[in-house]
């Protein structure tokens, strides 16, 4: 078993299962995550406990296939023990390392703007692959990951006990020690899973990607959209927004002549009332594979004017990493393509 994929929890197990203290696996932990050690004689365990903790585990980290670096952005292609690859993305920002991970290799969600459908949905990223990309980063740049986006390739909640099982990893007090409330989880929208993520006792952040504000729209951007349409999917993101206390961000990649009239904003507004919602404004990225164009700059104002007239909360995302490829939806489609 790779130690990078084992929770708090399941080492605690492991370790009463084997006759020890399970008091232990917090002490692999900060030693793992806090001091970075490699190698479990590190730990000063007694021989004997260094052996097994060796025969049942190894380190396996992915490796670097490639590494760009810009001012703010910089990317990592990492190849997995099966010879596929995935990409990480590091922004560098006032407050902190924040770092975009993959959840899956490939995506089976086709939505028509995104780059990372096109690839196809290869297989899951297991916990120890997730958790690796941060290590990778940390070890790569030296920074410490201090926010995490769940929003790189794959769709999260197709892989749902991988991802929360990493969640659990990087928030473990003893280890990386990421706060619930700087990761956040992105969903096209799979309803059942909103509804079991709102159990977990510990949610981190839920955003949704929206994209448009009717379904007739909707349908036409994201397959997602037949099978759990606006209603419902407003109905669970409400759920959660009241069983986690959580504010809930809706996702709007603004598609120039698509989805960025102003009546659209006013149906945005509509559709969100007074639920514990905000919108955030996505610039498009042009990918060569499909025909939309980025939004202008007063379309844009006009839209975001809207919602403000309308005191629905709003924020526009700052366009991170277009120069690297590394902006959404273009992770790892450009390796692809070579
Ligand atoms: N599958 C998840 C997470 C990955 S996509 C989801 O759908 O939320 C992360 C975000 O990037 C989503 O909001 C997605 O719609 C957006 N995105 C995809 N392609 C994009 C593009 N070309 N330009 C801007 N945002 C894009």
């Amino acid at each position: 078993m790779n130690i990078y994929g084992m929770t708090l929890t399941a080492l605690r197990d492991h370790l009463s299962e084997r006759g020890e203290n399970p008091a232990k696996s917090e002490i692999i932990f900060d030693g793992i995550y806090r001091r970075g050690i490699t190698e479990f004689s590190q730990l000063g365990f007694s021989r004997r406990v260094t052996e097994m903790l060796e025969h049942d585990f190894t380190f396996g980290l992915p490796e670097i296939a490639e590494r760009l670096d810009s001012s703010d952005t910089a990317k990592l292609l990492l190849r997995l023990n099966d010879g596929e690859f995935v990409e990480t993305v590091l922004m560098r920002q006032s407050f902190g390392a924040c770092v975009c991970v993959s959840t899956q290799v490939g995506c089976a969600m086709g939505c028509a703007f995104c780059q990372s459908g096109r690839l196809k949905r290869r297989r899951d990223l297991l916990p120890e692959e997730i958790v690796g990309q941060i290590l990778a980063i940390q070890q790569s740049f030296g920074v410490k990951v201090t926010g995490v986006s769940v929003m790189g390739i794959g769709e999260p909640f197709d892989n749902f006990d991988n991802v929360s099982a990493f969640c659990d990893i990087i928030t473990a007090g003893k280890g990386l020690a990421v706060g619930e409330s700087h990761i956040t989880i992105s969903t096209c929208g799979l309803v059942p899973e909103i509804y079991r993520y709102a159990e977990l006792s510990h949610p981190c952040n839920l955003a949704i990607s929206l994209h448009a504000p009717n379904d007739a729209l909707r349908d036409t951007l994201m397959p997602i959209n037949r099978r759990y349409p606006l209603a419902e999917l407003i109905k669970a993101a409400e759920h959660f927004s009241v069983k986690a206390n959580r504010r809930v961000t809706m996702e709007y990649i603004m598609l120039s002549g698509v989805n960025d009239e102003p009546q659209y904003a006013q149906q945005l507004s509509e559709l969100i009332g007074d639920r514990n919602f905000y919108v955030n404004i996505i610039p498009y990225n042009p990918t060569e594979a499909d025909s939309f164009e980025k939004s202008s700059c007063e379309r844009i104002m006009a839209f975001y004017d809207v919602l403000k007239k309308n005191n629905i909360g709003v924020t526009m995302r700052r366009e991170f990493g277009s120069e690297l490829k590394a902006a959404c939806g273009q992770l790892s489609a450009a390796h692809d393509e070579r």
